[in-house]
């Protein structure tokens, strides 16, 4: 991470400003080995219709637009909801009037701006049972597989509205459908909602985290805290393997190859967003990551 001179200079300029010109708290930056490359600046843009990629370089943030209000998907690291905004802003949009904020699943690096926009924008919060209780409190329990090996982050103010399997929620004529893909997290969603240009209409699916990752110490196939995680990993699968999906996008951009497919677009591929077979390609992935994590864990447990 560049050592700044102008951190400092901000320290101090911060420091003679009053009180109410500070950082607010639910932005405070929270550190991690990928933080400062995750939250490099990202200039926003039209993903097809009313939907627009506002995240940071490395995290995603989706904002589906419409006249009587907007939604938001996942808000970034603490310290990248100021960007968060700023792409809403400079889009022509404003944060205000966000109506409704999702999430993919409760960890610091997607959850952590939720606080900040929701504090600015007034907008309600929904999310899957086991992630409502995570948001309201800003720490993960013991069933989440990486427990203890996370900084928490804000909490967002409750009550979190809960949103079964297969609900829709909506803002006007919007109108999102929750997906439960756990694994990664217990309470881990997938949303999808179609967006349209004129009378062309797109099936868009922002597919949550399946990296079959953990803390040291918990075993996929040996542990008291979440003794589902294995069927859920498979449900979840399954779940993203059936979805109709033209456009694929996910928390972390890198995962659905975001910026190759815009350098695409920019050259003058009008529809290099559209794949009907990447939902299906995401799921095939993560399978394959899955069953290398219980072989390793087989090997190493001797089962
Ligand atoms: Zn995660």
């Amino acid at each position: 991470m560049p050592r700044s001179p102008s951190l400092a200079l901000l320290a101090a300029s911060a420091l003679a400003l009053p009180l109410h010109a500070q950082v607010p708290a639910d932005t405070a930056p929270v550190s991690c080995s990928s933080c400062a490359e995750w939250n490099q600046p990202q200039r926003p843009f039209r993903v097809f219709g009313n939907t627009w990629y506002v995240g940071t370089h490395g995290l995603g943030a989706i904002l589906v637009t419409s006249p009587r209000g907007h939604v938001l998907i996942d808000a970034a690291l603490p310290q990248s909801a100021p960007l968060v905004m700023a792409n809403v802003r400079a889009l022509g949009f404003r944060v205000e009037d966000i109506r409704l904020i999702l999430n993919s699943h409760v960890h610091f690096d997607h959850a952590g701006g939720l606080a900040a926009v929701q504090r600015v924008s007034g907008a309600r919060v929904a999310a899957s049972a086991s992630s409502a209780r995570v948001l309201e409190r800003g720490a993960s329990g013991p069933d989440d597989p990486q427990y203890g090996s996370l900084p928490g982050f804000p909490a967002v103010r409750g009550p979190v509205q809960v949103v079964a399997d297969g609900e829709t929620v909506r803002v006007g004529d919007l109108a999102l459908t929750a997906h439960a893909t756990p694994g990664h997290t217990p309470g881990g969603t997938t949303w999808s909602w179609r967006s349209c240009e004129g009378e062309r209409c797109l099936d868009l699916v922002y597919a949550d985290s399946e990296t079959p990752i953990s803390a040291d110490g918990f075993y996929f196939t040996r542990n008291t805290t979440y003794p589902g995680i294995v069927a859920d990993f498979e449900r979840g699968q399954a779940v993203l393997e059936r979805l109709s999906c033209d456009v694929l996008l996910t928390p972390h951009p890198g995962a659905s190859s975001l910026f190759e497919r815009l350098a695409a677009r920019d050259a003058g591929a009008p529809d290099a967003f559209v794949d009907r077979a990447a939902c299906a390609r995401y799921a095939a992935t993560a399978r394959e990551a899955l069953a290398r994590r219980l072989a390793e864990e087989r090997a190493k447990l001797g089962g």
